[in-house]
């Protein structure tokens, strides 16, 4: 059985979702709109004490707050000395690094 605190975590966590996906749709065609769904599954998490999943954290540029969809705005490079993939901005030139 779920308690309260569990049943609205849930929902916060689906909801960002859900503005993860419309952000990542409109990243390209809509920059100003895909900003606007990341500053609010941002307050979302803040808000309701949810940490942003990993999957959807690591490809949200930490400057400019758009989603990086690789092919449309963003590059993606290999440093294989420092085991990372950088994930650069076209926009603002910020990077992402993702260890493994
Ligand atoms: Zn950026």
């Amino acid at each position: 059985m779920y308690n309260k605190k569990d049943i609205v975590k849930k929902i916060a966590l689906e909801r960002i979702g859900i503005l993860f996906d419309k952000a990542e749709i409109t990243a390209d065609a809509d920059r100003a709109r895909s900003k606007r769904y990341v500053s609010s599954l941002r307050k979302i998490s803040s808000h309701y004490k949810v940490t942003i999943p990993k999957r959807m954290r690591d490809r949200i540029c930490t400057k400019c707050e758009v989603v990086l969809v690789p092919g449309l705005n963003c590059s993606i490079r290999v440093v294989s000395s420092h085991r990372y993939v950088a994930y650069k901005c076209s926009a603002c030139g910020g990077e992402a690094h993702v260890h493994y």
